[in-house]
């Protein structure tokens, strides 16, 4: 969960499974982030609903763990 001050700068990120503070200095996030972002359309049961959240990368590393099939990982040759 991110939380933005009145200036709409970026003052805190918290990791929404563990509630963990990421590090945020000066609006800017110091830590790895899953952002997780989806719309539900017409043929889900959340028709028009958005859900969006944080995790931290332990909670990301835990969460992939439990897919039967493994995420696709390639080389980013374009750091961030
Ligand atoms: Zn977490």
């Amino acid at each position: 969960m991110k939380v933005y001050n009145d200036c709409r700068e970026l003052t805190h990120v918290i990791c929404n499974r563990c509630e963990k503070q990421l590090n945020v200095q000066n609006g800017l996030l110091k830590d790895a982030v899953f952002e997780g972002e989806q719309s539900f359309g017409y043929f889900s049961k959340r028709d028009g609903i958005k859900h969006s959240f944080d995790l931290c990368e332990d909670c990301y590393e835990e969460w992939i763990r439990m897919f039967r099939i493994p995420v696709t990982e390639t080389e980013n040759t374009e750091l961030l």
